[in-house]
């Protein structure tokens, strides 16, 4: 045993730090899984003991610790249960429905996420004919990309009571010229029927989908997240974390059904290690780009007339931002259209200012309200995955306004914290792909050449520091072992 101070582990490589006052190093001494110096090779090498494992990862990039700030654990654990329709067209999307209903046999509900109206192609929305007698009479529920939409077989239709016969469990539904239900569902509907395709998963079946998701962000490197789901994931949190089998830091946003029950029993102490806490009120001001929901300032270009969804009525987000604020809780507003951001910006200057708030995607920004976020301390939560997802969408639906879409570098310049994530399971919770996509503003393959509205790239290392947890320093967590990517930290050791 080394005397303590002295390191149990040393690591050399290219240590991107995320400290701006010592932005690289080439080597860290750890002990007990926390950093005790950085510096140079032979300066670093100097503090081994006898005990001293030395890991040479040669030109390999030593990174801190990433935090997702943007996710949903029980559907990305879930996800491994749902057919995978992402990039299909109907002939596809069909054929993989079938297959997953053949090799997941059982009465439920067969389940399947990933469709969008561009992959589809069929100009027009999908409806229940389209998916009709693939999975032998068992109910049918499709999530879109985006999961603001979904479209229900007939069989699933008839479990949620849209058929007619007894009271819906979905809100709201599209209707065709005869007053029949299509089969599409939108926005708070999507939600609705997730739920009661879901009330037969047990409180087991949710810890270990957190567990399987807490386990998948692990091994990319991933530490640290925020959920944005509340409800049954913050109860199987709660009981992971009770249980001493949480292993990932969790902040969870609560959703505003859950408020009521915060305000009859207070909010569950902090944990001091930061193991899980509840961090803020998740609220839904707009829809989503693919679905042309997200609420614009002007119209669509591609559809005209179309300025997209306000999801709350005037004033109830002031409302809610009031009871969180009386909780102790700032507001997490997913506002992705310049109308909600500017909105959201609105609302909670006037109803809760001085809370550490934060705009969830905010994809579309007026240069007017740039300058606001850091002004009033609210942070910006984006996901540069969904840009790299989204650029040909964007071009179609925003044209020229691409300009203040995912305007990263002007809210870095402006002074706004800006925290990265996936909002997995929408996009993957894999850090090298929201970096790559925040530096060069490129579809994952490589669209357009130099970068979309390239003058709102960043640089690598800003793109890094808005996707760690605490930089490397002195005291920090080192980042959890990349075994499976690049090899565990065993591998290469030297000595
Ligand atoms: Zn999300």
């Amino acid at each position: 045993m080394d005397r303590p101070g002295k390191p149990d582990l040393i690591l050399l490589g290219d240590v991107v730090t995320a400290d701006p006052s010592r932005p690289r190093a080439e080597a860290v001494a750890a002990a007990g899984g926390r950093v005790l110096a950085l510096g140079a090779r032979a300066e670093i090498l100097a503090l081994a003991g006898p005990g001293t494992r030395v890991v040479d990862r040669g030109g390999e990039e030593i990174l801190p610790p990433f935090r997702d700030a943007h996710l949903h654990l029980l559907p990305l654990g879930r996800q491994a249960g749902r057919a995978d329709l992402h990039g299909l067209d109907l002939d596809g999307l069909r054929t993989a429905v079938a297959a997953h209903a053949a090799l997941h046999p059982g009465e439920g509900w067969v389940e399947g996420a990933g469709w969008s109206l561009d992959a589809l192609s069929l100009g027009r929305p999908p409806d229940a004919a389209d998916i009709a007698g693939l999975a032998g009479g068992r109910p049918v529920l499709l999530f879109s990309h985006d999961f603001h939409t979904a479209l229900v077989s007939v069989e699933g239709m008839a479990l949620l009571g849209m058929l007619g016969d007894r009271p819906p469990m979905v809100p709201d539904f599209d209707r065709d010229r005869d007053g029949r239900p299509t089969g599409l569902l939108r926005e708070a509907a999507v939600f609705a029927a997730g739920g009661a395709a879901q009330a037969a998963m047990t409180e087991e079946d949710d810890r270990e989908a957190v567990l399987a998701a807490c386990r998948g962000l692990l091994a990319r490197g991933i530490a640290a997240c925020d959920d944005m789901d509340g409800g049954r994931t913050l109860r199987a949190l709660a009981s992971l974390r009770r249980a001493g089998r949480l292993p990932v830091r969790v902040r969870a946003a609560i959703r505003p059904a859950d408020l009521a029950v915060f305000e009859r029993t207070g909010l569950p102490p902090r944990a001091d290690d930061g193991g899980l806490r509840v961090a803020g009120l998740k609220v839904f001001l707009d829809g989503a780009l693919g679905s042309r929901t997200a609420w614009m300032l002007e119209p669509y270009e591609d559809d005209p007339g179309n300025r997209g969804l306000r999801t709350l009525e005037p004033g109830a987000l002031e409302d809610l931002a009031r009871r969180a604020a009386a909780l102790g809780l700032p507001c997490f507003v997913h506002a992705i259209g310049d109308a909600a951001v500017r909105a959201a910006l609105d609302a909670l200057e006037a109803a809760a200012p001085g809370l550490p708030h934060r705009i969830e995607h905010a994809q579309c920004i007026h240069p007017d309200d740039l300058p606001r976020f850091r002004a009033l301390g609210i942070a910006a939560s984006v996901q540069p995955g969904h840009m790299a997802t989204d650029i040909p969408v964007a071009d179609r639906a925003w044209g020229a306004r691409g300009a203040r879409a995912f305007p990263l570098r002007s809210l870095l310049d402006a002074g706004a914290e800006v925290v990265f994530g996936s909002d997995a399971p929408v996009e993957p919770a894999d850090p090298a792909l929201w970096i790559r996509a925040a530096v060069e503003r490129t579809t994952p393959d490589g669209r357009p050449e130099g970068g979309w509205w390239p003058a709102e790239k960043v640089g690598r290392e800003s793109a890094v520091r808005c996707t760690v947890e605490a930089p490397l320093s002195p005291g920090a967590p080192l980042p959890p072992s990349t075994a499976g990517r690049g090899g565990a930290w065993g591998e290469g050791a030297t000595s």
